[in-house]
């Protein structure tokens, strides 16, 4: 498809790195389609970044069609910029539309415009230690109706944020409250989907445990409240004895490329992995009789993210001394170092712009 490319007035002059943060700062420009039952895909263009007028009645401010994704172009030492598996965050966006009744994308014309579009903003992908481009593909439905259906209109867009090294004083294990009252999802349910609306039921919690001093919360099923789901917006795995576990893909459960990267690095190096249902019972035995080895969350914006301590009805647990582990530090330096091209991509995750 021709993507059509309107030039901005004036550039923007480019950020310090150490002020960098998390999606605060945005590039010169955005990408946008629209999409229309009759049309399909069509009016492909690269407009300088700026609001976007909506109908008031468009349905994603009344029913919240919209999904998203996340991934990050990254500076190799040579200059180079590269993306990260950028095609499982396409199929995923593709399986999230269909969930939300929104219209997929062929994977060559979201591959295509993708890259056009991280090409013309490659010079923003910083190069500081852990800094990346951060790139936000988003879909939503904009019917200028009332009326509740599968939505015939929708608008997909790209916007591109330079972002800080996550781990700026070092890699800090973080505290986790387990959560048994919100659920964020269920079976039959979203929960497998990126979209907005998990997150907004998502928040009071986040700030239950924010209050209490934790970072994060960790998701019990919504059933039962029994069954280790994930931890904020990552997932979640733990080493218990010398098996490496991670909750099994249930449909409530979102499924992180970093997680399958985990895991096929894990598998690779021999380790003995599974993905099945972990209780919160048998988690809490685990840190009872020592058991609990490790926990880390996993995710694009920190690649593993240790856990130090786990609160559960009042019960302090300390994991590995509120160190990071053996098994979360070897994971860190091997996505990381394939994903800044510091190390040999031997899985051909990568793609050189
Ligand atoms: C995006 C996301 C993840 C992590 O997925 P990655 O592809 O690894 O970034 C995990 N859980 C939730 C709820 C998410 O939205």
């Amino acid at each position: 498809m021709e993507i059509k490319f309107v030039k901005a007035d004036a550039l923007k002059e480019k950020p310090d790195s150490s002020t960098l943060g998390f999606g605060k700062i945005f590039t010169d420009y955005m990408f946008m389609m629209d999409y229309s039952r009759e049309e399909g895909w069509h009016d492909a263009r690269i407009i300088p970044f700026g609001p976007i007028a909506l109908h008031p009645a468009s349905t994603v401010l009344h029913y919240g069609s919209e999904i998203f994704e996340g991934l990050k172009a990254y500076r190799t030492k040579s200059g180079t910029v590269q993306l990260f598996r950028p095609m499982e965050n396409i199929r995923r966006m593709n399986t999230s539309a269909e969930r939300l009744c929104l219209p997929t994308i062929p994977e060559d014309l979201a591959f295509q415009v993708l890259t056009e579009f991280v090409k013309v903003e490659q010079d923003w992908t910083p190069s500081a230690d852990g800094t990346s481009l951060y790139l936000r593909p988003f879909m939503f439905g904009n019917d200028e109706t009332l009326g509740v259906h599968a939505v015939h209109n929708a608008t997909f867009a790209i916007i591109a944020s330079p972002v800080g090294s996550y781990y700026k004083e070092g890699i800090n294990p973080v505290k986790i409250m387990i959560e048994d009252e919100d659920v964020r999802a269920v079976r039959g349910g979203t929960g497998y989907a990126k979209c907005g609306g998990n997150y907004a039921a998502s928040n009071r919690a986040g700030e239950r445990a924010e209050k209490k001093g934790y970072s994060q919360v960790l998701w019990l099923d919504g059933v039962e409240r029994k069954y280790i789901e994930e931890v904020g917006a990552m997932n979640v795995m733990f080493k218990i004895g010398d098996e490496i576990v991670t909750p099994m893909l249930s449909g409530s459960i979102l499924p992180g490329i970093t997680r399958k990267s985990c895991l096929e690095v894990l598998r690779n190096k021999g380790y003995k992995v599974s993905e099945r249902l972990l209780s919160i019972d048998e988690l809490a035995e685990a840190m009872h009789n020592g058991t609990l080895k490790e926990a880390w969350g996993c995710g694009t914006a920190a690649v593993v993210s240790p856990i130090g301590e786990l609160c559960y009805k009042d019960h302090k647990y300390t994991v590995n001394n509120g160190e990071i582990g053996e098994v979360t530090q070897m994971l860190y330096d091997t996505l990381t170092g394939i994903q800044w091209g510091k190390i040999e991509d031997t899985y051909n995750w990568t793609y050189q712009l």
